[in-house]
């Protein structure tokens, strides 16, 4: 062949796959994985697992995948640090031109991904998939997530597609742009539409998970849905000046009742129920008032901590240490169990 004509170097795809405890899982979804790749005959693949400190055999089970396929990659978390941080830390390690990111219960159909890279081929930087439909979802999940995307687009400045989760591709340039975002509450679908560039929806069907439960308690559901509202928009703070306002212009609404009667009939308003209520009320309307503050205030506080954003305790199959971010340092605790922070 005619050395002159150099082969175009072959396209890298990376796929972030956050763990935790999904030993039920993780077999079936290296399976669905591989066959995706072996369809994939144009673009090179990396597959980055993220063990986010599972408890239970995924990390053993990763490991013997790894050791078998070079294209399987361990970043292996010291403690569970939580999905969200998870897929940060994929995206931190990820070298590819594009990255997919996709939950390892199967929910998201790896299939659609092919979609996914043609859409980018016609130069979107941002697929994301919309679900039409989620399966085997109780009805209450069902309508908590579809209120919390409505009342976060309501707050929210950035408009942040509804019914969209976290799976879905981008480009090089919103990568890298996504590292160097600093913040410690890390609502990734929020930031991903903060960045803007060419974005487009991909609608799928949200299949059931494969086995095991949800990591996603109600609680931690809550905290998730909070975390969304407080790091896209100030609005709390405002409503807490209206409700201020609403209570003084009841209390004035009162005076002059109070006036009236006396002034205007025989008879004047009596009684501690009255007193009671307005000194609930108005203790109340502050009480929330200073709530809302104050999870501003510890997001504040968090965030000049400046501790890393995760710690990591096996990284398997890298040729070299994934790239030093720029925004935080990045604990590793080598083989020899010293810490190094680059
Ligand atoms: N996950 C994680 N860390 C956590 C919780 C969940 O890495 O602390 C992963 C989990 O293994 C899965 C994905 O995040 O791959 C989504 O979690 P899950 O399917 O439990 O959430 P749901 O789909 O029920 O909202
Ligand atoms: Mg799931």
């Amino acid at each position: 062949m005619d050395s002159r004509h150099a082969i175009p170097k072959r396209q890298l795809l990376s796929v972030v796959i956050p763990c935790y405890n999904e030993e039920e899982v993780i077999g079936e979804t290296v399976a669905r994985l591989k066959a995706f790749c072996a369809d994939l005959i144009d673009l090179d693949v990396e597959l980055i697992c993220v063990d986010d400190g599972s408890r239970d055999a995924t990390r053993a089970l990763l490991k013997d995948v790894a050791a078998d396929d070079s294209r399987f990659k361990i970043i292996g978390f010291a403690r569970n640090f939580g999905h969200q941080i998870a897929v940060t830390a994929g995206i931190d390690a990820a070298r590819g031109d594009a990255v997919v990111l996709i939950d390892a219960d199967l929910q998201d159909p790896p299939e659609v991904i092919y979609q996914m890279i043609a859409k980018w081929r016609e130069g979107y930087d941002v697929v994301y998939g919309t679900r039409t439909e989620r399966q085997g979802e109780s009805a209450f999940k069902l309508a908590t997530a579809r209120a919390f995307y409505r009342v976060l687009n309501k707050l929210s400045d950035t408009p942040i597609p509804v019914d969209t989760g976290d799976f879905r591709l981008m480009s090089r340039a919103v990568v890298d742009t996504l590292r160097a975002m600093p913040e410690r509450d890390r609502f990734v679908r929020g930031m991903v539409s903060w960045v803007g560039f060419k974005q487009t929806s991909l609608p799928y069907s949200r299949a059931e998970r494969f086995a095991g439960v949800s990591k996603y308690p109600l609680l931690k559901m809550l905290r998730f849905a909070v975390d969304g509202i407080l790091s896209f928009s100030t609005k709390p703070l405002q409503l807490s000046i209206g409700l201020g306002f609403f209570s003084a212009l009841l209390a004035l609404a009162g005076v002059f009742y109070v006036a009236g009667v006396r002034l205007l009939t025989t008879q004047w308003v009596a009684g501690w129920a009255g007193t009671l209520i307005a000194v609930l009320f108005i203790g109340g309307v502050q009480l929330i008032s200073v709530g809302v503050l104050g999870e501003y205030v510890g997001r504040i506080y968090n965030e000049i901590k400046n501790r890393p954003l995760y710690v990591s305790n096996e990284y398997i199959g890298f040729d070299e240490a994934p790239p030093t971010v720029s925004r935080s340092p990045v604990v590793r605790l080598t083989g020899a169990g010293t810490t190094r922070v680059g």
